[in-house]
């Protein structure tokens, strides 16, 4: 051994020491929800101040130390880490919900360099986009990825996570009910515009599901998981909605004609007979108050409409086509005002 080692092992030695001065037993339990850890007391007290401090006031080792507010699960997923020094590898859902696990307790219980390395291999994993664990996994894992991205306040990360929230609602991948109550503003010590955004598309799909029940006058909360006041505010972006496509039916889009285009007024009259003919068409394949997929799709058969191509020059048709896609944008955006959230 090379004096610097021996320096360098008795250093670690006495920091450990110092760590664990006052600490006994090097054993002792601790008691989460009706399950007993035996815990290696000299492991915690070096990862965690926290952990020391509980274990000098409560000396008596022969009673557990009783942990409130927590899982056992929960606790046994970090001890594992701690025990072995590694992280869950993040393959499914059962593994990110591990991780997520042992990150928070990490934080909760100040065993930083654990955090440390917890928060930053969920940041990273986020951040690639891809991993099936991640884009496949539940509204409650997704809403404590999105508690962590607040918290460093990493702003591309929060909105890639509430979009993917969205977009899992419209395509049904994740239930409306759960965003519903996880999303709700007063959750969450932040700016409550991206969440009455989501809420918004969670009404929104909630309001889809029942749409039929709606539009033949039926009672929709029998049977149902929604609350009363959620039925209203569901009932409420129904009527709201409804109006909202009449409208948007009934006034073509204005938008600026190109120096090129030579009879702007004819120009003009094509886009509205075309734009209020398809919009006021029964056979548009969603219902009344589905707005975002009858927007897309009355957007689609204008850009594909050959009178159209015929009748505008391409800067018009170009320019009306996006006065058409602001309106969209701005559906998906304001989707909460119509559900009165
Ligand atoms: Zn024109």
């Amino acid at each position: 051994m090379t004096i610097s080692s021996m320096t360098s092992s008795t250093n670690a030695l006495s920091a450990t020491q110092k760590e664990c001065e006052g600490i006994k037993d090097l054993f002792r339990a601790l008691k989460v929800e009706s399950v007993v850890f035996r815990v290696n007391a000299t492991l915690l007290c070096k990862a965690s101040a926290t952990f020391k401090k509980m274990f000098l006031r409560n000396a008596d080792s022969t009673k557990p130390i009783v942990l409130r507010g927590l899982k056992a699960q929960k606790f046994s997923n970090l001890l594992w880490s701690l025990s072995t020094s590694s992280l869950p590898q993040l393959l499914d859902e059962k593994s990110l919900e591990r991780l997520l696990d042992v990150e928070e307790l990490a934080q909760r219980f100040a065993i930083s360099q654990l955090h440390i390395r917890a928060e930053s291999t969920l940041l990273a994993t986020i951040a690639q986009g891809k991993n099936p664990a991640i884009i496949s996994c539940s509204s409650r894992s997704l809403s404590r990825m999105v508690k962590i991205v607040l918290r460093v306040g990493n702003q591309p990360l929060f909105s890639f996570l509430m979009q993917m929230w969205t977009w899992r609602l419209h395509s049904r991948e994740l239930h409306h009910v759960h965003a519903m109550r996880l999303a709700q503003p007063s959750r969450w010590a932040h700016d409550p515009r991206p969440f009455l955004k989501l809420l918004g598309h969670a009404f929104y799909a909630a309001m889809m599901d029942v749409e039929p029940k709606l539009a033949s006058g039926q009672c929709i909360n029998i049977n149902s998981t929604l609350t009363q006041p959620e039925t209203i505010h569901i009932r409420c972006g129904y009527h709201s909605l409804r109006s909202w496509w009449d409208q948007i039916a009934s006034q073509p889009p204005l938008y600026e004609h190109s120096p090129r285009c030579d009879h702007p007024e004819r120009c003009s009259s094509a886009w509205r007979v075309r734009f209020e003919s398809i919009a006021d068409m029964e056979s548009l394949p969603f219902p009344k108050v589905d707005g975002i997929r009858r927007i897309q799709e009355l957007h689609k058969c204008l850009k594909d409409d050959l009178f159209l191509t015929q009748s505008m020059p391409v800067t018009c048709r170009h320019n009306a086509l996006q006065e058409l896609q602001k309106r969209r944008e701005n559906l998906l955006e304001t989707l909460h005002h119509h559900f009165d959230l």
